[in-house]
């Protein structure tokens, strides 16, 4: 039977941690509201950094800005191509080191940005402007993952208030382009010294629940050209926006392949439908009486874990060329970029030592077992399972509708991470006196 390795915590100490958790509730939930606050959009992450760099000061730790130079990183495995250029969006991270390095070491990170709030008619309160009902606090990254930050921060706190520190390394960090990217956290991995785990509080699916594997993502960004005409010589033309759908037509049909059942990736064997195409963005035409000359198509194509993303790159260029041959498009120009997530999936075993800790503490916290998860989604844990040689997975709290309309996380849900996080940086890192 493979073993956590937990350090055992004194039971004073376990209960003063628990206690000081405790005592710091209101000011977690007041500090997520705080964060929410934050509209940490795509290239306006700047003010919700700063905070959590003030954030990292407050816990008696000096906060380091890690750029992502592009040039720097343009040769590392994982590195997708930017959407944006990262001038005023440096990451923030922060290193504990303790006075005698006993235990193992470990990063705890989040991202602070967020996915758009879509429509924000349909939200029942404004998505920035955090609301409480029924132990639920509302708003865009209140669960993805601004909660896990504060559980990160918490955490921490909670260890100072008990007078006790962790007897190893402890590294935070809070990056950007976790939705887009990943850059962010690749940059803060190459900057910092390799932990021995990461852990990373993103939300879990609904259910308390470790990650045990997630899917690759490729964005990419396919330009349509057709033929001007006027509508009432409709037939001369060639319409931008029309031929999109026929390449979406392609596209969902690659998808429903790449979901049969062989090729699925035995973590995922109990999902029928892991690898979405999603058809993000469309936009084009120029006058609803000219046949429309251009159109964008933005699309996210999942990436099962054992095909690589440069095979899905491969497999979108084949089928955008296929596309242009079409009769229905008769020459229209088709033009595919690659800008965004080039990320490849990845496993979290279950049975590695920071999974088997994680799983241990929040079964000693709550009385309950965890559930493995297998995420159709990703995170920036891959770069640590992929090209760390670290340990790695995500653990977090309950949330709902995360990149919905109004999304959700369980305040109680996030307290019990946040128990959950500091018994592990007490297990995992070993403890001594503050
Ligand atoms: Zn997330």
């Amino acid at each position: 039977m493979p073993d956590a390795g937990l350090l055992p915590i004194d039971p004073g100490a376990r209960r003063a941690i628990l206690d000081a958790v405790a005592s710091l509730a209101d000011d977690s939930t007041a500090l997520l509201a705080r964060l929410v606050r934050h509209r940490s959009l795509l290239g306006e992450e700047a003010g919700c950094l700063d905070a959590m760099a003030e954030l990292f000061a407050g816990l008696g730790l000096t906060p380091q800005r890690v750029p992502v130079d592009v040039e720097a990183l343009a040769g590392v495995p994982g590195f997708s191509p930017p959407l944006l250029d990262y001038a005023g969006r440096d990451n923030v991270a922060a290193v504990h080191r303790p006075r005698e390095a006993r235990g193992r070491s470990l990063m705890l990170q989040g991202h602070v940005d967020v996915v758009p709030e879509g429509a924000a008619d349909l939200w029942t309160t404004p998505p920035f402007e955090p609301s409480i009902r029924g132990g639920r606090m509302y708003g865009r990254g209140a669960g993805d993952m601004k909660a896990g930050l504060v559980s990160i921060v918490m955490a921490c706190a909670a260890l100072r208030r008990a007078g006790v520190q962790p007897a190893a390394e402890l590294q935070l960090a809070a990056v950007i382009e976790e939705e887009c990217t990943g850059n962010g956290a690749l940059a803060v991995m190459q900057a910092l010294p390799r932990p021995d785990a990461c852990l990373i509080p993103e939300p879990g699916p609904g259910f308390p629940a470790l990650y045990v594997a997630e899917v690759g993502v490729v964005w990419a960004w396919v330009t349509i050209t057709g033929r001007p005409a006027h509508v009432r010589d409709m037939q001369a033309g060639v319409n931008a926006i029309e031929a999109a759908y026929v390449l979406m037509e392609r596209l969902r049909a690659y998808e429903d392949t790449m979901n049969r059942a062989e090729l699925r990736h035995p973590a995922f064997a109990g999902d029928n439908h892991p690898i979405n195409v999603n058809f993000g963005t469309l936009t084009g035409g120029e006058w609803n009486s000219s046949v429309a000359t251009r159109a964008r198509l933005g699309v996210r194509v999942g990436v099962m874990p054992g095909h690589s993303c440069h095979d899905v790159r491969t497999d979108i260029e084949r089928l955008v060329e296929q596309a242009a041959t079409d009769p229905r498009l008769r020459g229209a120009r088709l033009a595919v970029e690659f800008r965004g997530f080039m990320a490849d999936g990845c496993v979290f075993p279950p049975e590695q030592p920071i999974a088997l800790g994680v799983a241990a503490t929040h079964r000693a916290v709550t009385g309950a077992e965890l559930r493995h998860y297998a995420a159709t989604g990703l995170t920036d844990a891959r770069f640590y399972a992929l090209y760390g040689g670290t340990q790695a997975t995500c653990y977090g709290p309950d949330a709902e509708n995360i990149h919905g309309i109004d999304e959700s996380v369980g305040l109680d849900a996030m307290h019990d991470v946040t128990r959950v996080l500091a018994l592990l940086i007490a297990g995992w890192c070993g403890l001594e006196a503050a």
